[in-house]
């Protein structure tokens, strides 16, 4: 259907009027059948919305009324992401025009400082407790004074909601009696290196944001969408807390480094699980197309930015990997053995074809359409049983594909095809009931970024999109796992700045 519409607007330009009248019987029959199959692709494609194809669901015209649900497999199909099978080239949101100045403090502009210094409500002191040299255990001394401090500002939960509270940490050096001084100093961790940045980003306890604040900082923007201005508008009228919108981003890139090592963990014990969903769709990184994967099971979602290569896959899925993968038809899903393929896709395209011009398209659309539908429906019913109900509706899906292969319409001809080529993996629910016919876990923890791409145009540098990519897998795994994902992200901040690995996120709370 799409060769046809290599019709051009020059070739439209010529045909004129008197250029018709001019031209002898034949060629006129072969013109109009050309425009006829030219108006019915323009059609379908007018036709196209979410429950027949992957169109979002955000794409439907809002004017037209949704008929009353007759369908409950392809509602669950709304889910759908806007990445979608036919590979478009690219994400669909134009990019916001590059500005011609870096973000963030221009040079020679005025900088930014607080207006007023901070009040400490407490003091908090740090003193060096053991001597390095002798082992000798150091006592504080009656006169001492800190040789460095600063302020720290941290989110707390009170009884009655939260509040920001402001402390002063003292560092002190104490002579030891072996004659070495010993000096105590703010804890340090993983340093995130990004080109073409002048100052790395490190994990310190020597920042004036304390763990909790870096977290609910990262929630706003990250959970709740929030840009970085409307992040420091909301700071500063909500607790009185000025911070540079500098300051927030790299609170937010902070939170998300802090969890590569939680991620790592995550992807280890992805290969063991049994059944693994995988899903991507179109990203943006400051203008360039990439794309978003996410590997999810019962109890682990892992999202990763980068390309659409296999190599990129292998990140996630590695050789060691031997369980079942349920995917959509994307190419570098194929080699995995035990795959089954998304119903839900196929449904959706069967869907198109009955919408089709040609009667007979519609006909065998309708048909596969029921034999797919009637696969799900029989498999969720019979439990032991299935395999007896299933095998005639298999042998009838199987007859129409090979007649639908058969024939002219190319749509038609594609669907049968496809169905046919990775028939396995297809059916092979069938003969594991414990397999789900539909990617709908995949495409919905997708959802999420999507709407977010779609506000903020993506992440703009490799570490901004590994930092976001981390911190969507932190906490879409601590929903999985019933836990409060804010909590434990604080907790990795506050063991990365002192250089220690984080636990793995607790199964059962
Ligand atoms: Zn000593």
């Amino acid at each position: 259907m799409e060769k046809i519409m290599n019709i051009t607007k020059e070739d439209l330009a010529k045909m004129t009027l008197p250029y018709l009248k001019s031209l002898d019987h034949e060629t006129l029959v072969d013109i109009s059948f050309e425009l006829r199959n030219v108006v019915i692709g323009l059609l379908e494609r007018l036709e196209k919305n979410s429950k027949n194809s992957s169109n979002p669901p955000s794409s439907d015209n809002p004017y037209k009324k949704k008929p009353k649900d007759k369908e409950p497999e392809s509602s669950d199909d709304e889910d759908k992401k806007d990445g979608e099978e036919s590979h478009p080239e690219k994400p669909n949101d134009s990019p916001r025009p590059e500005p011609e100045r870096n973000p963030g403090r221009q040079p020679g502009s005025q900088g930014f400082w607080r207006s007023e210094t901070p009040v400490p409500e407490q003091i908090i002191s740090h003193y060096p407790e053991q001597c390095p040299c002798c082992n000798r255990h150091l006592n504080i001394p009656d006169k001492a004074s800190p040789y460095m401090g600063y302020y720290v500002f941290e989110l707390e939960k009170t009884d009655s909601g939260i509040r920001i509270s402001c402390c002063l940490h003292h560092y002190y050096i104490i002579m030891c009696e072996c004659g070495q001084e010993v000096k105590s100093s703010p804890g340090q961790g993983y340093v995130s290196h990004q080109d073409g940045r002048k100052k790395d980003l490190k994990l310190t306890e020597y920042v004036m944001t304390g763990p909790m604040l870096v977290t609910f900082i990262a929630a706003l923007s990250v959970r709740y969408r929030m840009s970085r201005p409307k992040i420091r508008e909301f700071l500063m009228y909500w607790f009185g807390l000025e911070l540079s919108v500098g300051t927030i981003d790299r609170c937010i890139r902070e939170a998300g480094v802090a969890c590569f090592p939680v991620v790592e963990e995550l992807i280890d014990e992805l290969q063991k699980e049994d059944v693994v969903h995988l899903d991507e769709t179109p990203w943006n990184e400051k203008g360039v197309l990439k794309w978003m994967w996410v590997a999810v099971s019962c109890t682990i979602a892992i999202y990763l930015i980068g390309t659409r290569k296999k190599e990129e896959l292998l990140k996630l899925i590695t050789e060691a990997f031997l369980g079942w993968l349920v995917t959509d038809g994307y190419m570098a899903y194929r080699d995995h053995e035990k795959r089954q393929r998304c119903l839900a896709h196929l449904i959706r395209k069967a869907v198109a074809l009955t919408g089709a011009v040609d009667e007979k398209a519609q006909k065998m659309g309708d048909w596969l359409l029921k034999e797919l539908r009637c696969l799900i429906k029989t498999m969720a019913e019979y439990g032991e049983d299935n395999k007896k109900k299933c095998s005639p509706i298999l042998a009838r899906l199987k007859k129409a594909c090979n007649l639908g292969a058969k024939e002219d319409h190319a749509k038609l001809k594609a669907l049968a095809n496809e169905i046919l080529n990775d028939w396995d993996a297809v059916v092979a629910f069938v003969k594991n009931p414990d397999l789900p016919p539909t990617n709908n876990e995949a495409e919905r923890a997708l959802r999420h970024a999507v709407i977010s791409k779609r506000i903020s145009f993506g992440t703009r540098t490799s570490e901004g999109s590994k930092a976001y990519a981390a911190l969507l897998s932190v906490i879409e795994t601590c929903r999985l796992r019933n836990q409060n994902p804010w909590d434990f992200i604080s907790q990795v901040i506050s063991l990365g700045r002192k250089g220690i690995a984080p636990g793995s996120i607790p199964l059962f709370s």
